[in-house]
């Protein structure tokens, strides 16, 4: 590999450029192993990547790159085909914790590597961390073990999984670069091909609570993330889904691991069972197995799954989950119907009850979080209960309670739901 200026390669971007493949994989391996590239010029070449996009084939070649500045993961041989899952963020989005046990119980092994959550959306281990001794890190000889044994794990990542984007991810988070086709999708589909599944199934959200608010971008994104992974020979295919308002009934961590709880033991609500169901499906038909994952969500095959994951873990369900020392009932100031619960203002309101951090180091409260007593089309007389905050420090309220400000809006006229799923890419 050539030796080369990193500013020239930043301006070339700038102006437009297609970088050629030796310097992609310069610029990666070399920001990845040291300090000859500042975080200053890696910022940079984000911002001209933010600007200018990448081709398709550019594309392939820095997502590979950014593999190979770590190592892959060897999930050794568990007989069964492995298919992960991957949700490029919302509000109350606690699917992982109950697709990950019903796919394995249909005969899947999914190894599912998870990250804490940033801003307004929650993260998978901050939820399950709300479980009496659960350990989000095991070795990757546990997780072969696990793979095997149970048939799946969720855990967090290891930092030798693709770390170029770790690198590259905290600076785009404090440099306005992370909502960028390209750069989310090398920064997933890099970590998710380190992974070492065979098959994939990505949830792209769309709305006022994810990262791509609108459909036409979040269709984008899902094809660039289907393109790569397929041009990876990982057999991927995405759904587009709706994330305008809260998923389920809870955003939060205990809230959230309780209605997984809920749906695992054959309840909880449809919009949260609907997202599970259909993603369960197109993990299945990946798998190449064909079988309908419904009745084993309702017989507890999932939950004997789920139980057998959180013990491997040290995770004890027998102790009761945390719940909130302080609550506060957010009521319908006139009748009428539901017409607009919004995912971001709930996120938000969540996040400053203390559910999520603001920075990567930051600790969040297993007990924060939003219950939802209504959801949109509900049919409200005044007075009547739609959001329950749960907090431990009294001090945050205010500050939620202003970020619900223009979330809840009551109409009139009934409100038909909208769809939940939008667009399938495959
Ligand atoms: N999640 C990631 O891992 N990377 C991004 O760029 C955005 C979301």
């Amino acid at each position: 590999m050539s030796n080369y200026d990193v500013v020239d390669l930043i301006i070339a971007k700038r102006d437009g450029h297609r970088l050629t493949d030796d310097q992609i994989k310069w610029f990666i391996g070399t920001y990845a192993a040291g300090d000859v590239i500042a975080d200053e010029q890696a910022a940079a070449m984000a911002m001209a990547i933010f600007f200018q996009g990448m081709e398709n084939e550019e594309l392939n070649v820095w997502t590979t790159a950014m593999i190979e500045s770590g190592a892959r993961l060897d999930l050794g041989n568990s007989g069964r085909p492995t298919v992960d899952k991957h949700s490029t963020g919302g509000v109350g989005d606690k699917i992982t914790l109950i697709l990950a046990p019903l796919v394995v119980a249909c005969g899947v092994a999914v190894p599912q590597l998870s990250g804490r959550g940033l801003g307004h959306t929650g993260g998978t281990l901050d939820k399950l961390e709300a479980i009496s001794g659960w350990q989000p890190f095991v070795d990757n000889e546990s997780m072969r073990a696990q793979l095997r044994d149970v048939g799946g794990f969720i855990a967090g990542a290891t930092s030798d999984l693709a770390p170029a984007d770790r690198k590259m991810y905290r600076l785009r988070d404090v440099t306005g670069t992370v909502d960028s086709i390209p750069l989310i999708a090398s920064s997933i589909m890099s970590k998710k091909i380190a992974e070492g599944a065979e098959g994939l199934v990505l949830d792209v959200k769309t709305g006022s609570g994810a990262f791509m608010q609108e459909f036409d971008q979040a269709v984008k994104l899902a094809r660039t993330m289907v393109d790569i992974g397929n041009a990876n020979g990982v057999n991927t295919r995405a759904l587009v889904t709706n994330m305008d308002t809260v998923l389920g009934d809870a955003a939060g961590n205990a809230v959230e691991v309780q209605e997984s709880l809920d749906v695992l033991a054959g309840g909880g609500p449809a919009d949260t069972i609907e997202i599970t169901l259909a993603l369960a499906r197109e993990m299945l038909d990946v798998a190449g197995i064909d079988i309908d994952p419904e009745p084993f969500l309702s017989d507890g095959s999932a939950m004997e799954v789920f139980e057998k994951m959180i013990a491997a873990q040290g995770g004890d369900l027998s102790v009761p989950l945390p719940v909130a020392t302080e609550r506060h009932i957010v009521t319908a100031e006139r009748s009428g119907y539901l017409k607009r619960l919004d995912a971001r203002g709930v996120g938000i309101a969540a996040w400053r009850l203390g559910a999520g951090r603001a920075r990567q180091e930051d600790p969040v409260s297993p007990i924060a979080g939003v219950v939802c007593h209504a959801k949109e089309g509900a049919k409200l007389s005044e007075g009547d209960p739609i959001l329950e905050l749960h907090l431990d420090d009294v001090d945050r309220l205010p500050r939620a309670l202003e970020a619900l400000q223009g979330a809840i809006q009551i109409g009139d006229h009934p409100v038909e739901p909208s769809a939940l799923i939008l667009d399938r890419v495959v």
